[in-house]
């Protein structure tokens, strides 16, 4: 804990951490060592980690990285931070992320970007290091901590995972309870762990899941020892391919990573097949409608009463001036601009031609992978991302559609609620991390992580 507090002072330029907790770290780690001590250690005893800003920690800043949750202190702990409290984990503070989980590039945050620790050859030009669960994913790429919590609505795992090369897996819609997390889009939101292994992940992602009465889609299922099914062998395992995936204009060190990796799941005794997952293309429009119309929705008791920060009024504001001067004031532009689309697709006179519509394409997207798994296909396996991590403002000041294009890999998972998670797999020509994708089936997490273990 000492080390990772001092390595974390040092590493301020990456703007990973954005409230820190050293005097409480060092409690919880002093309790770790009389738990060790007296021979009755958990899982995860003494070990130093992250927490996204998007969960509440009872006493301690949970913002979501936005300006209107500002000074907000929770009086209650997400069950997730509390279960790995639990398991013995020593939190060192909170990390940086895109405002309200979201962007695909930490660029949305009130506190600003994080930078990735990874640079492009000789290039000192900073890179993102994905979003929105960035701060975690620097932060543990560049040893700040052990290992990080973040959320998974649309790829923000698994994304920053691929881009700092490291594992992040986001369980099954249900695994993790909700409770105590800041919502964004409740439907598509998970908690996951990320982490420098799969085995760390496997550890870590036992202490997180459960189920909770408190979160009403909290699967009452047993939670399996997801590190003993670690073993390595995933002999006769069927892994598909789907064709959708090989999207035109694909780097050619894109494809040569996909290859590459079902050629080693080949070699460790896996079956490759081609599948179709025919809906695929519609899954990107129908997540950029369902994620903003929930998150309309979740954003609107930011009003200037209940939580955080209130604008100062004029002489003869009303209420609606205090809500319109609020929430101008309070919500960055990506947040205004989400706010809006899912105000329109929810009102009531285009609720059918485009939310309806898109639970719809929901349903088949979810269909296409229930189709596959019928099959016998045990997990497919797809790149994590289109590209390598890109630099700080390229793709900011551009079409915000450009950012949403970095999704296309990852949405699907999030709308048909499925495991997936991201695995360092290879470096680019200019040496970067890049990831690639297992899907598996609902609530086979331990399956999973053996499939991704061959593939470490
Ligand atoms: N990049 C996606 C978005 O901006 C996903 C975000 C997430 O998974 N939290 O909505």
């Amino acid at each position: 804990t000492e080390a990772c507090l001092k390595a974390i002072e040092d590493a301020g330029a990456l703007n990973a951490f954005v409230h820190k907790t050293p005097e409480l770290a060092m409690e919880r780690a002093a309790a770790a060592d009389t738990r060790l001590k007296a021979g009755d250690a958990p899982a995860m005893c003494g070990l130093p980690v992250g927490i996204k800003d998007l969960f509440c920690t009872k006493g301690v800043e949970s913002q979501a990285a936005s300006a209107i949750l500002d000074g907000f202190k929770p009086e209650y702990e997400s069950t997730v931070s509390q279960q790995l409290a639990d398991a013995g984990a020593v939190m060192l503070g909170k990390l940086n992320m895109d405002e309200f989980a979201m962007g695909s590039s930490n660029e949305t945050s009130t506190y600003g970007n994080v930078v990735n620790p990874w640079r492009r050859g000789n290039d000192d030009a900073p890179l993102t290091p994905g979003g929105s669960s960035g701060g975690s994913a620097s932060a543990v790429a560049a040893d700040l901590c052990l290992a990080a919590t973040g959320t998974d609505t649309g790829g923000s795992i698994r994304q920053p995972a691929a881009f700092t090369g490291i594992t992040g897996i986001k369980p099954t819609y249900g695994r993790c309870s909700r409770w105590g997390i800041i919502a964004f889009a409740s439907s598509l939101d998970q908690a996951g762990p990320m982490t420098k292994s799969v085995r760390d992940a496997a550890i870590m992602l036992e202490a997180m899941c459960g189920h909770d009465p408190k979160d009403s889609t909290s699967a009452d299922l047993a939670v399996p020892n997801f590190e003993a099914m670690l073993t390595g062998d995933i002999k006769g395992k069927k892994i598909g391919i789907p064709k959708e995936y090989r999207m035109e204009g694909m780097p050619g060190e894109i494809e040569q990573l996909w290859a590459d990796g079902a050629a080693m799941l080949k070699d460790a005794g896996a079956e490759i097949v081609d599948i179709s997952l025919p809906h695929t293309k519609y899954a990107l429009p129908a997540y950029y409608v369902i994620a903003p119309a929930e998150a309309s929705s979740n954003l609107a008791r930011y009003d200037g009463v209940r939580y955080g920060q209130r604008a100062s009024l004029a002489q003869g504001d009303g209420i609606t001036e205090m809500y319109e001067k609020t929430r101008a004031e309070g919500f960055g532009p990506e947040v205004q601009r989400r706010v809006m689309i899912g105000t329109y697709v929810l009102s009531a006179g285009f609720y059918d031609a485009y939310y309806n519509r898109a639970r719809r394409v929901r349903t088949l997207i979810k269909k296409d992978f229930e189709d596959v798994f019928a099959q016998g296909v045990d997990a497919i396996l797809t790149p994590a991302t289109p590209s390598a991590a890109f630099g700080l403002g390229e793709m900011t000041d551009a079409d915000p559609v450009q950012m949403y294009l970095n999704d296309v890999f990852t949405v699907t998972v999030n709308l048909a609620g499925l495991p997936g998670i991201s695995v360092p797999a290879g470096v680019d020509k200019q040496g970067l991390p890049l990831g690639l994708q297992l899907i598996g089936r609902p609530w086979e997490e331990g399956d999973l992580l053996n499939t991704a273990y061959a593939l470490e």
